[in-house]
């Protein structure tokens, strides 16, 4: 019987990950659900599950769902805040630890669970493109299991598997793809008046607001290339993305000798979460199965990096290293919740983030410390940017911005690791 925590037990991963628990009640166990601000769910979760503890983010949230669960005759131990959530991802009562918390808020629970040795299955990515040496140290250091869940992630490693370095030899790159989002073939000067809705619309997954917003930008697909490089020990420039629309093909890898190993199946998270709690094993997912006569045509296409200018500048702080992940993360993580509140353009995203890279820190990730002093200035110097222009100067900025430094970058990152129509792609970013 294996003891699982889910932290960010109400997201979407959250909901997936319970509902694949649910099928299985022989091997799996909750040993403790963690939610932000979301008691009423989490309450019918602990009454559904009955998990030894809970963790919420603040001291009124807790007194609220202890009195629920009090009503409810349920005999969970409710904690709160941050130093609770770290101590409960390391508690010796669980094995596994699924790390579904959005955004830099996972970084510390998160690897909190892999220095205690636990199979940590990583959904959120943002805690690894933040920390990722630190994180794949602390993974080796203290024996703990990683399993991507990231689909794409969980896919190239279905088709590599980390322990056995005779395949890694062989790697000739890997090949992550992305749908495209909600905006791939729409005229792209009507895309500063995208709707927070409209931009979290994706046409072949459900999930949490910001992340739909990153595949909107396609952001998503630059963090998960960092993500990528950490995971498999991918340089840029053997780190291919490609447009693939209908979201069958997870991803690819492609070895010296020609062969391509691809995983397909339907888009559904549940898929790479089942992989995660069985592995090696296979577990049914309730997940339908795959019908590739229905799916038709399985098409792809490489990124415009003028259309996703997000996508180059993530290349470039994968080149730049040190904290500038963390710092584009920030930045994103800033500009994303100030798209959804109305304060920014959905096209001023991506020059928030620009601005950011150029003018914040660019110190060693050498420490837990300095990435999250990096964090902190990024997004101090973010929001200087939101409030200072207002919604129409910081979108005039940012265009300034993504036409200038992110059209050379994506120029410079196409010719390198793009494939050569990227680069064609990015040739015609001149700065406008
Ligand atoms: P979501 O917004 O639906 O859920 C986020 C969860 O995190 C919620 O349970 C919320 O309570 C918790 N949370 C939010 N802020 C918090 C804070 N400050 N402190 C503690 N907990 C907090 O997000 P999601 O779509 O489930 O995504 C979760 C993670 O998984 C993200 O990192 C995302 O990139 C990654 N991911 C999601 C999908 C997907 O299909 N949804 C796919 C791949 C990767
Ligand atoms: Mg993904």
């Amino acid at each position: 019987m294996r003891r699982i925590t889910v932290l960010g037990a109400t997201g979407s991963i959250g909901d997936s990950t319970l509902d694949v628990i649910r099928r299985h009640p022989e091997r799996y166990a909750v040993h403790a659900l963690t939610a932000h601000r979301q008691i009423d769910k989490l309450a019918d979760r602990c009454a559904e599950f009955r998990p030894a503890r809970a963790v919420v983010g603040s001291e009124s949230a807790a007194a609220e769902l202890r009195e629920r669960l009090r009503v409810a005759g349920v005999g969970t131990e409710v904690l709160h805040g941050d130093a609770a959530l770290a101590e409960v991802a390391a508690d010796g009562e669980a094995d596994t630890v699924m790390a579904a918390i959005v955004g830099a808020a996972g970084l510390r629970p998160t690897l909190a669970a892999a220095r205690a040795g636990k199979r940590v299955l990583l959904a959120n990515k943002e805690a690894l493109v933040m920390s990722g040496a630190i994180f794949m140290d602390a993974v080796r250091e203290h024996g703990a299991t990683l399993l991507p869940i990231d689909s794409e992630h969980n896919a190239i490693f279905q088709c590599l598997p980390f322990d056995d370095p005779r395949y890694r030899a062989g790697v000739a790159r890997v090949v992550l793809t992305a749908s495209g989002g909600p905006f791939r073939t729409r005229d792209p000067a009507s895309l500063h008046d995208i709707s927070p809705d409209e931009a979290c619309a994706h046409p072949n997954w459900v999930m949490g607001r910001k992340i739909s917003v990153d595949s909107a930008t396609m952001m998503n697909k630059g963090l998960e290339v960092i993500e990528a490089h950490w995971l498999f020990g991918a340089p840029a420039e053997r780190i291919e993305v490609l447009i693939h629309p209908q979201s069958i093909v997870h991803s690819m890898v492609a070895y010296a000798d020609g062969s391509v190993l691809a995983q397909l199946g339907n888009p559904d998270m549940r898929t790479p979460i089942a992989y995660g709690l069985a592995y090696p094993e296979r577990i049914d997912a309730g997940v339908s199965p795959l019908d590739l006569v229905a799916a038709g045509t399985l098409a792809f296409e490489t990124p415009d990096l003028q259309r996703f200018p997000c996508l180059a500048l993530a290349f470039d702080a994968l080149r730049a290293g040190g904290v500038a992940p963390a710092v584009l993360n920030a930045a994103n993580e800033i500009a994303v919740d100030s798209f959804l509140q109305g304060a920014i353009r959905f096209t001023d995203i991506a020059g928030v983030v620009a601005r950011v890279l150029e003018q914040g820190p660019r110190h060693a990730a050498d420490s837990l410390d300095a990435v999250l002093q990096a964090d902190q200035q990024a997004r101090a110097l973010a929001r200087t940017l939101v409030q200072a222009g207002g919604r129409a100067s910081a979108g005039a900025r940012a265009g300034a911005n993504v036409g200038t430094s992110a059209g050379n970058n994506a120029g410079n990152n196409a010719g390198n690791n793009a494939g050569n129509n990227a680069g064609t792609n990015a040739g015609a970013a001149t700065p406008s």
